[in-house]
């Protein structure tokens, strides 16, 4: 039986955003305030994709952070990711290509982060992406974050798709377990660059037996 795929969901960060470096610097700088540093090895190492409330435990847990500076630290930090976020963020036109393309043949797109919600609605509006979505589900909208397959089954669910209906584009270890274990097909990607038309196209094609190559 051949296999369709019917839709496409995308991870956020380093995927359709590049923000590694604002979640890094916005983290940093709220732990400056209290003596503490991330170094740019441990972020991409081991922090990278974790939401900012699991990275402050392993903190707590690894280094002896405060767990009373938690709330305050995560506040201070989403409110410095979103000033990065108003002076950087901007579309990328290889993005909305692509989204309006595959839009366009009838493919529902939605976005799993594990980024908070107030986060990835002004990412995907700054970029210009988020008209092409159905919808998006933050790590406000699950019990576990990834590497969890939550958010996923979640947006499959919503979608009324099985998972081997749907491509799932990701970025790091945590999303590609994540996307893995949802049972979904995963189309793994180095950055945002990768991120393209030809590429997702290509992946399609490949997981759906057609692929010549
Ligand atoms: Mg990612």
């Amino acid at each position: 039986m051949s296999k369709k795929i019917k839709a496409v969901i995308f991870d956020m960060d380093g995927v359709l955003i590049d923000a590694k470096d604002w979640h890094y610097e916005a983290l940093n700088r709220a732990l400056s305030l209290f003596g503490m540093e991330i170094s740019r090895y441990d972020h991409l190492v081991t922090y990278d994709g974790l939401p900012t409330k699991k990275k402050l435990k392993m903190l707590t847990m690894e280094r002896g952070l405060p767990a009373a500076l938690h709330d305050f630290l995560n506040d201070l930090k989403q409110k410095f990711t979103m000033e990065l976020v108003a002076t950087r963020c901007r579309p990328t036109f290889a993005h909305q290509y692509a989204l309006a393309k595959l839009r366009a043949q009838g493919m529902p797109l939605a976005v799993c982060s594990n980024s908070v919600r107030s986060t990835i609605e002004l990412m995907m509006r700054r970029a210009a992406l988020l008209d092409y979505l159905e919808f998006f589900l933050s790590n406000q909208d699950v019990a576990k974050g990834k590497p969890d397959p939550e958010i996923y089954v979640k947006a499959m669910d919503r979608l009324g798709l099985q998972p081997e209906q749907c491509l799932i584009v990701e970025d790091n270890p945590n999303g590609i377990a994540a996307g893995k274990a949802s049972g979904a097909f995963v189309l793994e990607v180095a950055s945002v660059t990768d991120v393209n038309l030809e590429n997702i196209l290509a992946a399609i094609s490949h997981f759906e037996g057609g692929a010549t190559c």
